[in-house]
């Protein structure tokens, strides 16, 4: 993909993420790698449906300014920190899911207890210890969780979300949402009952070789 191809996707992707319900206003932030140590940024506090490419903000790795007249987003450094620490991410999304954000201010992980959990997510939903929004603490906590995993939560914030491109990071969050409200309804009817240990063999390695091999996988 073309840099201007790349920072239209992660446009429709925002605006997908507002249309979803995953944010609210001009919160969350998404960013694209234009090459090994360029990337595209959202842009701090500014609405999702206005926003051209114009708008977002391109870096370097360590966060200096190459491209853009807008500051980037508050939490660039969560950003920067995931891309820096792993090679094969090409974009990250966070958002204020409603449930994932519910699981994230309880402090529980998302259990792996739906087959597709295994292949796009590559198990449970962990939770990043607490660290103050746009620290560089933070985004080397949440970095440290999606070096197998495709999402993370934030205690007492939200979700982040990371995939080969701007797509996959998005399909990962409606997953992981999708999946927070299923387990919570569950919980209400009663106990969650596990996966079985044969289905969880044969899918948990499908995440990592997905990710290493550049592959979308199958829907
Ligand atoms: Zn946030």
């Amino acid at each position: 993909m073309s840099a201007s191809e790349v920072k239209q996707a992660l446009i429709d992707a925002a605006r997908e993420l507002l249309r979803r319900g995953l944010v609210e206003g001009t919160s969350g932030n998404l960013s694209a790698r234009l090459s090994r140590d360029r990337v595209v940024l959202t842009p701090s506090s500014y609405p999702y449906e206005r926003m051209t490419a114009n708008d977002l903000v391109v870096t370097d790795l360590d966060g200096n300014p190459l491209e853009g007249e807008r500051p980037p987003t508050s939490e660039k450094a969560l950003h920067l920190a995931c891309l820096r620490a792993h090679s094969e991410i090409g974009a990250v999304i966070h958002s204020h899911a409603l449930y994932s954000s519910m699981f994230a201010v309880a402090r529980q992980p998302i259990p792996c207890v739906i087959e597709e959990f295994d292949v796009y997510v590559g198990g449970e939903v962990p939770v990043a210890d607490y660290r103050m929004t746009g620290s560089d603490e933070l985004g080397e906590e949440v970095a440290r969780h999606v070096g197998d995993r495709a999402a993370v939560l934030m205690a007492n914030h939200g979700l982040l979300s990371v995939g080969r491109d701007i797509d996959e990071a998005m399909k990962v969050a409606s997953l992981v949402e999708r999946t927070a409200r299923i387990v919570w309804g569950a919980r209400a009817l009663g106990e969650l009952a596990p996966l079985p240990d044969s289905t969880r063999e044969r899918f948990a390695p499908i995440y990592m070789a997905l990710r290493r091999s550049g592959g979308q996988g199958e829907e």
